[in-house]
């Protein structure tokens, strides 16, 4: 734990004796997402009563208090079980008991080195940690959530602040017709494994942020990630009005007005936050614009303390650091001037010194331009010492895209770096294929991912036949999941009894299997694998190398284009041809990801380059054993190197989108036509598809080393953070 002092992370002490004595160290262990990445952790809390886990969402607390007492003392009387627990509590505390890092030496800028005392602090709007905390949306949220876990596991003091949502973001359903409905379910804090944060005399720590002129208050909640405390503020308390309480109602969902009052509590509020924690973090990440307005607090704290404006956004600077996620312009956060000037009022600008004038100028690629929007990409870069994108592609497209702040340069001189994004192994890696690396690489091949040398000598000792067993009883696991998944869904939606029942025998385990999960966005190209569905239709319709799709992903509730795409899908769908071939996960989230990427062949993702920032699903098949069939665009791009998986199309610049769309499905047809399918079904007397199992290990042996968020975080601390 990261010590300070007293008052300040005070939360009601965790009460287990409700539980027999044996079962007591549950309690701690569900108060700490710790177990979501251990071994064992999830069949442990699965095994305790597997229907109460799938009926709550996978929440462990939701678990211990809703399994009933007889199931408590089986488990309770059961040796087996019992010595599981207490391992898996001796690791937790063993975990918990290393120090956190410190950086030694001494830092020539004044600023203070990294410490428990002076953290990293990172800000993000959503955090994907695990699928019974719904604070996420996709992967912004989810590589958020990889940071918190590789920041944990590599001992990197590092504190996170967010926002508790109280509706989260939208779970998804499709009618009959393909349409999508959104649902919103209600996320109650006192049902997770969250404590709130209370003053010393036990009263909730509050935050107040004046904004539409009012004063909004929050409290402030706490979840443990590993070593990470991860704050979250809420503002759903009676003390506010109605509509203040709704600031932390939906991700992503309000009106544009409703979005500047999130975004300046995440900011302004998060470091009052801080500040009350009594920590004086050495550095602050702003993973990607929204918590942009931190910086403006910063700045508001030192000119209180008499600096002028210039000076205090130069030491402002000094502490902090920016990642962009966003290729495209119109995908920045912007706001109409007026929007800005209600949401703020007269008084902090006052604060911060500055004219109304020269306050929106802040927010201006500009400064000059009263009729440009006040963007946050532009306040972040500005007041960031740094800022990068997300992989080496998306680097130089952000150089492009932001040269005009830098009208001096050319755009090869834009301090604009990059940091590939990488997803947390023991996050993603399925249990069997986990139990395999520990088998040839050590009980510690997780803390040693980055090794090269250990993953080529590890892998090599992995017999063909053996990766293949554990591969194909994922793919059966999946399997089973499709069928169980589409036999309730098409129940719920009240779709014929033969359609219904046909659920339960679709798919085949041995036929090659492709997985496309992502956004339904423009970029993404839903539509690209549709483009000539009879050749589509002969390739998956083949009597001796069958090949099955299962798509997975969320339109944005006012994207109507986007549903009408997902409409087109589902009914494709509906082809009696198809209908055994191809099926739609409805609802797309953390759980869905794990079985898809631990048990597809093949993950398919058909960008428009160069619009891919980066993407991690296809980084989370590799450390699987699955094999990419991809764009050269974000990861791929870095990852590709010609025997450890399939590219579409080329990475050659230039042509117009709708010749590109031409060119790159026809690219798609021919490496599915000419490539995956032979190379999948090409297999020898003892039945294994020998050349497919050698590009799986390739795959795992150049991909995982490097893309991890262990690289990736350890690669913050040295070119980012220090
Ligand atoms: C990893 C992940 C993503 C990110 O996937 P990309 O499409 O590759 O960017 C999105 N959603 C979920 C639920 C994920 O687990």
């Amino acid at each position: 734990m990261i010590e300070t002092p007293d008052v300040i992370n005070q939360t009601t002490a965790i009460d287990s004796s409700f539980l027999p004595l044996p079962l007591r160290p549950l309690v701690q262990l569900s108060w700490n997402y710790w177990w979501s990445w251990s071994a064992d952790g999830t069949s442990i809390f699965r095994d305790l009563d597997p229907d109460v886990w799938d009926e709550c969402e996978h929440n462990p607390r939701e678990l211990l208090a809703r399994t009933s007492d007889y199931r408590l003392m089986q488990m309770a009387t059961d040796p087996g079980y019992v010595e599981q627990v207490q391992r898996l509590s001796q690791r937790f505390e063993q975990y918990m008991a290393k120090p956190l890092a410190r950086q030694t030496g001494s830092s020539q800028s004044g600023r203070s080195l990294i410490s428990p005392e002076h953290p990293v602090a990172y800000f993000c709007a959503e955090f994907g940690v695990h699928n019974s905390l719904p604070l996420y949306s996709g992967g912004l949220g989810v590589l958020a959530g990889d940071h918190l876990k590789s920041a944990s596991d590599l001992r990197l003091p590092l504190v996170a602040v967010g926002l508790l949502y109280r509706f989260g973001y939208f779970q998804q359903r499709l009618r009959r017709d393909g349409w999508q409905e959104e649902h919103y379910g209600e996320t109650y804090p006192e049902q997770l494994p969250i404590h709130r944060i209370l003053n010393e005399d036990g009263t909730p720590l509050m935050i107040d942020v004046l904004m539409r002129g009012r004063a909004v208050h929050a409290q402030v909640w706490r979840a443990d990630v590993g070593h990470v405390p991860l704050y979250l503020l809420d503002t759903n308390i009676t003390e506010n009005e109605n509509i203040d309480r709704l600031v932390t109602g939906h991700l992503y969902g309000g009106d544009r007005q409703t979005r500047i009052v999130q975004e300046m509590l995440l900011g302004i509020g998060g470091v009052r936050l801080l500040r009350k924690l009594k920590l004086e973090p050495s550095v602050f990440h702003l993973n990607e614009g929204h918590s942009a307005f931190l910086t403006l607090e910063l700045a508001r704290e030192l000119i209180q303390s008499g600096l002028p404006f210039t000076e205090a956004a130069q030491r402002v600077r000094e502490r902090c650091v920016f990642t962009t996620h966003t290729p495209v312009a119109a995908g920045n956060d912007e706001f109409d001037s007026n929007l800005v000037t209600r949401a703020f009022g007269p008084t902090y600008e006052q604060e911060l010194g500055l004219t109304h004038e020269e306050f929106e100028a802040l927010g201006r690629v500009n400064p000059k331009d009263s009729k440009e929007p006040y963007g946050l990409t532009p306040l972040a870069i500005r007041m960031c010492r740094s800022t990068n994108g997300v992989s080496r592609k998306h680097g130089e497209v952000s150089r492009a895209l932001w040269q005009k702040l830098w009208p001096e340069s050319t755009v090869s001189e834009v301090p604009i770096t990059h940091v590939t994004n990488g997803v947390h192994a023991p996050t993603w890696v399925a249990p069997v294929i986990r139990s395999l690396y520990e088998s040839y690489m050590g009980g510690d091949w997780s803390d040693q991912v980055r090794d090269k040398v250990r993953w080529e000598q590890g892998i090599a000792k992995v017999s063909d036949a053996e990766l293949w067993a554990a591969h194909s009883l994922l793919k059966q696991r999946l399997i089973a999941f499709i069928r169980q998944r589409s036999f309730h869904a098409r129940t719920e939606r009240g779709e014929s009894m033969q359609y219904t029942e046909s659920a339960r025998k679709m798919f085949d385990p041995s036929a090659l299997t492709i997985g496309f999960a992502r956004r339904i966005a423009a970029y993404k190209r839903w539509n690209l694998l549709l483009k000539d569905p009879d050749r589509l239709l002969k390739i998956i319709d083949s009597a001796d190398r069958p090949v099955q799709f299962v798509f997975a992903g969320k339109a944005h509730p006012q994207d109507q284009g986007a549903k009408l795409t997902l409409q087109q899908v589902a009914q494709w769908k509906y082809d009696a041809r198809v209908q055994a071939r191809a099926v739609f996960l409805q609802d797309y989230d953390h759980e869905i990801a794990h079985e898809l990427v631990q048990s597809v062949d093949v993950w398919l993702n058909v960008p428009r380059r160069p619009l891919e920032a980066s993407g991690t699903s296809g980084e989370k098949v590799a450390m699987n054993g699955g094999l990419n069939l991809s764009i050269l665009d974000g990861w791929w791009l870095e990852g590709y190197d010609g025997t450890n998986g399939f590219a579409i199309g080329s990475s050659a610049e230039g042509a117009e989108a709708g010749d590109v769309d031409a060119s790159d499905a026809e690219s798609l047809y021919r490496v599915l036509e000419e490539q995956v399918v032979p190379l999948y079904y090409e297999r020898g007397s003892d039945g294994l598809p020998r050349k497919w199992i050698s590009m799986m290990k390739r795959s795992i042996v150049t991909l995982v080393p490097e893309f991890n968020s262990d690289r990736m975080v350890e690669e913050y601390l040295r070119r980012i953070y220090s």
